[in-house]
């Protein structure tokens, strides 16, 4: 093979291996998803970890991104400086990313920044972002290749602590990101921490270290036990899946570290999600590869509880009096996508929204869509973005729009109280990264409007069927599940860090 060849064989190879981890999760993931599903027994928790699996087993069979959020592409490259390509390996994998775009498809997910447009190939400046080791004396390379979606990235938060601090400042500090931003970030979580000397060493560190397996430890003793105190005392939390209560909160928690500056301990947090879609490639000089990543084996089938409670549209004020947060409902009808920018268009924009939601749903969420003919539209793969994010417009969006059903991932807070409660409404909660049950619960794609916003952003109008499980989070009386779960968790967060305080002093 001349080089370029080797270059159109390598390409081809990372961007069948992009489209691949965009669809089915590790092994080591989906064992631990298992194990963890197999110690809950409240109703709501298996719901959710049926959800999952079912979504697992039809990202499978129908060929699909399981998770609707592509997120942005990250690789970590472990480069022999004797590996042929070294040169052209970045842009290689920008290609081979614009290439899975189109294939797997996978949603378009890059911003320029300032700019402010969706490039529509999920590249951009710096994205995807490559990672670099180079290794002298070799002629391999190492790719971790991961896709880091929105709302697993929201909770990554670095800063620099005083020595006094010491680990029990590092502790506070994990624990208190896992109360706040973690809960949204679709829990059982892949917990990732950073120990070094300044902000962006503990950073790049906290990122490293979700690539590793589950079940491995840090080689130093102390580190693992810190690991293991850290990942008892999240538990001992009870955020369960989605952040919605059960007995376990994180798959691991993996920290890694260097030595720090005698002066600060830089600390860093970064989380993955449950759909923790990350694959390792190792390619010699001859691009022979070995994939250590397992993904597949057996396929559990799922079947869906019967007994479900089914919310027609139009949905009146009556029809969610006696719906309660807690329950688990499911959606027939009309459901129109509508995130960020179409309630800031409406909201800040005052510019009316092109899709009549009154008495409908509304889903916050971007999904992956394929064109058909005729301007018809498939749904690939759809699932709930992070619902906080709409909270400061979401008042006036219910008052003006008179939307009755809002649906989409973590906690809202006091707006959207207020008006589920003074409009009559009611905000659910989608397991996330379950996107393709969700879009084969979509029969049709009945509009597209502000197609300019992009893929994400368009307000896609969809009609569908038993749509759900849809968990209902803040009802018309009001009642947040999210926050009254909130009040019980940091009481439980505040007993955990002290018990994993009197065991890390390890500066005397
Ligand atoms: S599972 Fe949740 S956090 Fe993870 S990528 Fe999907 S929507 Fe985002």
């Amino acid at each position: 093979m001349n080089k370029n060849e080797q270059v159109e064989q390598l390409t081809r190879y990372m961007a069948n291996f992009v489209s691949h981890i965009g669809k089915i999760l590790p092994d080591d993931i989906i064992a631990k998803l298992d194990e963890l599903a197999a110690q809950e027994d409240s109703p709501l928790s298996k719901t959710i970890y049926e959800t999952m699996k079912l979504n697992q087993k039809l990202a499978a069979e129908l060929n699909r991104p399981c998770c609707q959020d592509t997120g942005v592409l990250q690789f970590w490259v472990k480069c022999g400086a004797g590996f042929p390509l070294i040169g052209e390996l970045e842009a290689l994998l920008k290609e081979a990313v614009m290439i899975s775009t189109v294939e797997a498809p996978l949603r378009h997910n890059s911003v320029e920044t300032f700019d402010e447009y969706n490039t529509g190939k999920n590249v951009g400046k710096g994205t995807p972002t490559v990672f670099w080791d180079i290794v002298p004396d070799s002629e391999e390379c190492e790719i971790y290749a991961y896709m880091a979606g929105g709302g697993c990235t929201l909770p990554g938060k670095a800063m620099v602590l005083m020595p006094g601090a010491g680990y029990e400042g590092v502790t506070r500090f994990v624990m208190d990101v896992m109360t706040s931003y973690g809960l949204n970030a679709c829990p059982p979580l892949l917990v990732g921490v950073g120990v070094a000397t300044s902000v962006e060493t503990a950073a790049l560190l906290s990122k490293k270290a979700l690539m590793r397996p589950l079940g491995s430890h840090n080689e130093n003793e102390r580190a693992a036990s810190m690991e293991k105190l850290l990942e008892d005392g999240i538990n001992s939390i009870g955020l369960g899946p989605q952040g919605m209560g059960g007995k376990y909160s994180v798959m691991g928690v993996h920290i890694e570290n260097t030595a720090r500056h005698p002066s600060t301990i830089g600390v860093a947090v970064n989380v993955g999600c449950w759909s923790h879609r990350r694959g390792h490639i190792i390619f010699d000089k001859d691009l022979n590869y070995t994939i250590t990543t397992q993904f597949g084996g057996d396929v559990i089938m799922v079947e869906m509880k019967n007994g479900k409670k089914i919310l027609t549209t139009p949905v009146s004020a009556e029809d969610l009096a006696d719906i309660h947060v807690g329950d688990i409902i499911y959606l027939n009808g009309s459901m129109t996508t509508c995130r960020d920018v179409a309630h800031r268009r409406l909201v800040e924009g005052h510019r009316e929204l092109p899709v009549d939601v009154r008495n409908n749903a509304i889903f916050h969420a971007g999904p992956i869509i394929r064109p058909l003919e005729n301007d018809k539209f498939e749904m690939v793969s759809v699932g709930p973005t992070t619902s906080m994010r709409m909270e400061k417009f979401e008042k006036e969006f219910v008052e003006l729009t008179g939307v009755r059903v809002i649906i989409g991932k973590g906690g809202m807070g006091p707006n959207t109280e207020y008006a589920c409660k003074n409009y009559k409404a009611i905000h659910c909660v989608f397991p996330a990264g379950n996107a393709v049950v969700a879009a084969t619960e979509v029969e049709e794609i009945v509009q597209a409007e502000w197609r300019d916003l992009g893929m994400p952003e368009t307000l896609w109008n969809c009609r569908v069927k038993e749509f759900g499980p849809l968990i209902v989070s803040i009802d018309t009386e009001g009642r947040n599940l999210f926050e009254e779960n909130k009040v019980v968790f940091n009481e439980r967060k505040e007993k955990a860090i002290e018990e994993i305080c009197k065991q890390v002093s390890f500066i005397k």
